[in-house]
């Protein structure tokens, strides 16, 4: 289910142009507009919910099949030695989309 006015909804229909890095039918893989490393991308659920709290049955499956995933697009975007994972869960932790999200970032030694 995708959300009318919703950014990454529209990134995933093509509505926005985005760097896609990775595809499939459940999820959509692009580079973050603003980088916060020299590789910094995010990982989209194709299913519209705000927050990793909403996660239960169908959703945490798709989350899992995409813990499964992200190893391989990130060694194939740079991120060989490494990455980290980062979900910001809500106003406190700075999510500005909501659209639930998982940012993959790595390509050098990040500080802690
Ligand atoms: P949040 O703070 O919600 O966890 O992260 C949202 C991320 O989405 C930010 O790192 C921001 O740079 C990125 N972002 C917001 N709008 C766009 C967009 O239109 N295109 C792309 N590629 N990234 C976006
Ligand atoms: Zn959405």
């Amino acid at each position: 289910m995708l959300d009318e006015n919703c950014v990454f909804c529209k990134i995933i229909r093509g509505e926005i142009p985005s760097a896609k890095v990775y595809e499939d039918d459940v999820m959509y893989v692009f580079k973050d507009i603003e980088p916060k490393a020299k590789v910094h991308l995010l990982a989209v659920p194709k299913d519209h919910y705000k927050l990793l709290s909403e996660a239960d049955g169908q959703r945490l499956k798709t989350l899992a099949y995409m813990l499964e995933k992200i190893p391989a697009v990130a060694k194939a975007n740079g991120c060989d030695n490494g990455y980290r994972l980062i979900v910001n869960q809500g106003d406190d932790a700075g999510q500005t989309v909501f659209h639930l999200h998982i940012h993959i970032l790595g390509g050098e030694a990040l500080p802690l």
